[in-house]
């Protein structure tokens, strides 16, 4: 569809959670927008709540794109940390050795998500000497101070602001109460780890403020300052994330530079799985590659993870899967109805206005505050129209082309129609072999991976040859042969299409 070139600028109106309202997000450089998002703590492989809110993260990316901002956003990557420290004892080797095949992992299931990798990764173990010179200011200011044992906290008191973004009411902190693990209570406010100071058999570093290890939330702060500077536009993560770990990283930030940190604070609701807490012990905990492995396709998991508003409980169900699966289905064959269907020259007024009306609803709920629920719904709606305008003979050259287009803007944020399927459950199948975890592939998966691409053309091509010969009986036997091994075959005038199922 052809924007019209005076049309307002459509500017997203974001949550925030500083502020308790919805603000209008821009650069505030007029230029880019410069964000921070927590990332990963590689001690394990990633699970869907994660990726809910990394995906959610990628859908606001994606929406500041389509509206033509461009972004330089940073994530960080937590390789050093209490369960990773935890983790590699018991495996028996050193954090460096233990944290690579998870980074390796999550990257692999971005690239399953088609989740944009974000323009700057940074790497906790990487930017010792940045934390090390924060704390060294804070205490310079004050506001760290060091125990016996070596290790240096963060003085809650010297922050008088302490709260402002969860909103806590924190009257009643007791003054030099401290903590020493990374995660806690979520109702206590204490003088928090900064540098945890050397014990035997753990990593650590030597440096001026003592042989130790930085605290998780002096990572995020020395992080996102050396790469987007004193103040930055966005700061997003998970809702579990608010307190403590983001209201730290505005004490220590800070009461360094007086200035704000971050402006704008995005947080992503937390999953639910069949209306439950997810937990290994309850059974309902999930793994990007758990799902993969059970046959579900990545791209129906993008689309059930973001179809739910990101401020909104997604309950995570294997019968949205279902639905995201056949919704991506419908797009698809659509998509390719109207790619290779014989239409007319000419514009139908009502289609163009259908068009023009799904694209705006479209634009306009993503606007407001990411409203991806009320943004897929015009697309599904004009998706039934065309179809029927199709089935009618109503549809012409130039629908085609402008109904394309509200296809276009719709996959540049939600990213589903185009099936790069395949690769990802393949990945995922080899690792499960790899790995031991044969026991989690599904077994029609299973048969349907055991016949490579060009096994199957090798057979769509002799069953083709088969029926010229008016050998039936032998095409008919392909056919089952590839339907027992999940894979479906389309005859139409231009010849066989086959997919797996
Ligand atoms: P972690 O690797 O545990 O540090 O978490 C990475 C990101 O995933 C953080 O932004 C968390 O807030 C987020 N996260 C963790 N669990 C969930 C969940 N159940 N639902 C949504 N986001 C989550
Ligand atoms: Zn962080």
């Amino acid at each position: 569809m052809s924007k019209t070139p005076d049309a307002e600028p459509m500017t997203l109106r974001l949550f925030n959670t500083l502020t308790g309202q919805l603000d209008p997000l821009v650069p505030s450089d007029g230029k880019t927008l410069r964000m921070y998002a927590c990332g990963p703590t590689v001690y394990d492989y990633g699970h869907i709540g994660n990726f809910r809110t990394f995906l959610e993260i990628d859908v606001l990316r994606r929406f500041l794109r389509l509206t033509g901002i461009p972004i330089f956003h940073v994530m960080n990557i937590t390789d050093v940390d209490d369960k990773i420290i935890r983790n590699a004892a018991q495996a028996g080797i050193p954090i460096g050795e233990y944290t690579p095949p998870f980074v390796d992992a999550f990257f692999e299931d971005l690239e399953a998500l088609r989740i944009e990798r974000p323009e700057q990764i940074a790497r906790a173990t990487e930017h010792i000497g940045r934390m090390v010179e924060l704390v060294q200011k804070l205490a310079a200011a004050g506001a760290a101070y060091q125990t016996d044992d070596g290790s240096w906290y963060f003085r809650l008191s010297a922050f008088p602001e302490y709260g402002k973004l969860s909103k806590k009411d924190l009257s009643g902190i007791e003054d030099g109460a401290r903590v020493d693990v990374d995660e806690y209570e979520k109702d206590s406010a204490r003088d928090f780890a900064l540098w945890k100071a050397a014990r035997p058999g753990e990593a650590s570093w030597e440096t001026p403020i003592g042989r130790g290890r930085p605290g998780w939330h002096i990572e995020c702060s020395a992080m996102a300052m050396a790469y987007l500077g004193d103040s930055f536009d966005l700061h997003a993560g998970g809702e579990d994330l608010m307190f403590p770990h983001h209201e730290n990283e505005i004490a220590q930030s800070e009461t360094v530079t007086h200035k704000p940190f971050a402006r704008h604070w995005m947080h992503v609701r937390f999953l639910l799985v069949d209306g439950r807490k997810m937990s290994k012990s309850e059974g309902n905990f999930f793994t990007l590659r758990d799902l993969l492995l059970k046959g579900y396709k990545a791209s129906a998991i993008r689309l059930a993870l973001i179809s739910v508003p990101y401020r909104h409980q997604l309950n995570f169900t294997f019968e949205g899967l279902t639905d995201a699966t056949s919704a991506i289905e419908r797009l698809r064959t659509f998509h390719q109805r109207l790619l290779t269907g014989q239409f007319p020259a000419g514009e139908d007024p009502e289609l163009q206005a259908a068009a023009a009306k799904a694209q705006a609803e479209y634009m306009a709920a993503l606007a407001n505050d990411l409203n991806t629920a009320e943004a897929r719904a015009p697309i599904f709606e004009l998706v039934r129209a065309a179809n029927t305008a199709i089935d009618q003979g109503q549809l012409l050259a130039g629908d085609r082309d402008a109904i394309l287009a509200v296809l276009k803007d719709f996959d540049a944020v939600f990213d589903v129609i185009a099936d790069r399927d395949a690769e990802p459950t393949r990945r995922a199948v080899e690792w499960a072999k790899r790995s031991g975890r044969e026991a989690g592939i599904a077994p029609a998966l299973l048969a349907s991976q055991s016949i490579t691409d060009e096994e199957i053309e090798a057979l769509v091509a002799e069953r083709t040859q088969a029926k010229k010969q008016r050998n039936f009986a032998r095409a008919d036997q392909i056919r089952n042969d590839l339907a027992a091994k999940g894979v479906v075959l389309e005859d139409s005038r231009d010849g066989v299409r086959w997919k797996r199922k």
